[in-house]
């Protein structure tokens, strides 16, 4: 059996030595990335400006996306979360998320994830898989579809979703270069961002690369005993190494950074905890945002009352800490990360 040769998500010089393979110029390789990336075509035969001949070889030899949509749950207020099989059982979800400045994908860099983070739903598997670049432009292109009908495109990129991106470093990055091409998605590299759970010596090189990502750091707890409990990524990269680094990176990009902070009812929404958030992210060019806690079943934490969050933030604003508070986008389709995937395979 020949397997086929997957055109989605290949980068511009691979593409172009696959045509230069079938005796083809490189013009052909800047017309199927303005079918695909632009007009959402996935048929050849569609592709009207290929001469019929191209065509049939094009079908015989390769196609354009290996995934499928397995499932979507929306909310009113446009929120929709795709579930995506890939080949070898790979299933995961990215988030379509409707802002004020436009269209945001949440998407996911692992199939679950090594981090074991204690409140989290992709956690409480382990790690199955890393996705491929491929697999993770894919995402964009099945978000594209399902906005195409309300004439609207993917503007903006978080790598939020299942997975630690920084645990998966080459094939981001190859994804972000990717999405950011002309030819490709166009999407800048100021509207990408990615959450990391503190991969110390990857947030370093991540800074080096000189390109304009904004970094998010799950933050969660201020004193190393509570986030060793909540992260276990802090045994192996403490405060003392995760916060310089992300003033450093803060620092080589000009960028501010994102610190996240999931409340936690009675475990790290108190006075003494803002407190010493605030002297944490001193002097750093950062914002906080704080998180009410989205419950999910199996996991024993609560989400804090909203007088709790209230006394917290304003506890934080008092220290001069500029602080935003996620709305809540979709609370009615399982907004947690891994959750929709969990349910699919009869996990909750
Ligand atoms: S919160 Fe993020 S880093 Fe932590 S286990 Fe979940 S997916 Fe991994």
């Amino acid at each position: 059996m020949t397997t086929k040769r997957n055109l989605l998500g290949l980068p511009w010089p691979a593409l172009t030595d696959f045509f230069a393979d079938l005796g083809q110029p490189e013009y052909r390789a800047r017309q199927l990335m303005e079918w695909v990336y632009r007009h959402g075509v996935s048929d050849f035969e569609q592709m009207t400006n290929f001469p019929k001949k191209l065509r049939q070889q094009l079908a015989e030899a390769a196609v354009i996306g290996v995934g499928q949509v397995i499932a979507r749950q929306s909310a009113p207020d446009g929120t929709t979360k795709l579930a995506i099989a890939f080949p070898d059982d790979k299933i995961v979800e990215c988030v379509i998320l409707n802002y004020h400045h436009g269209v945001t994908l949440c998407l996911s860099s692992q199939v679950g994830c090594k981090m074991g983070c204690a409140f989290c739903a992709s956690g409480l598997e382990g790690f199955a898989a890393d996705l491929t670049a491929a697999e993770i432009i894919e995402q964009i292109w099945w978000a594209n579809k399902e906005l195409a009908p309300r004439q609207q495109r993917v503007g903006h990129l978080v790598y939020m979703g299942m997975g630690e991106p920084l645990d998966n470093y080459s094939q981001v990055l190859n994804s972000i270069r990717m999405a950011n091409n002309k030819l490709c998605y166009n999407i800048g590299l100021r509207n990408i961002t990615i959450s990391t759970a503190g991969i110390v010596p990857a947030i370093r090189q991540l800074a080096e690369e000189n390109l304009p990502i904004t970094l998010a750091v799950s933050l969660h707890a201020p004193m190393d005993y509570l986030r060793d409990q909540l992260m276990p990524v802090n045994r192996r990269y403490p405060l003392s190494k995760l916060i310089p680094a992300v003033r450093d990176y803060a620092v080589a990009t000009r960028r501010r950074v994102t610190f996240e902070y999931v409340l936690l009812a009675g475990v790290n929404d108190q006075l003494v905890h803002a407190e010493k958030l605030a002297d944490l992210v001193a002097g750093i060019m950062a914002d906080v945002n704080v998180i009410p806690y989205n419950e999910v079943a199996g996991l024993p934490w609560q989400t804090p009352s909203e007088g709790q969050v209230r006394t917290f933030i304003r506890a934080l604003e008092r220290r001069g800490v500029a602080v935003t508070l996620r709305r809540e986008l979709g609370p009615e389709i399982e907004a947690a990360c891994g959750q929709l995937r969990r349910r699919l395979q009869g996990e909750e």
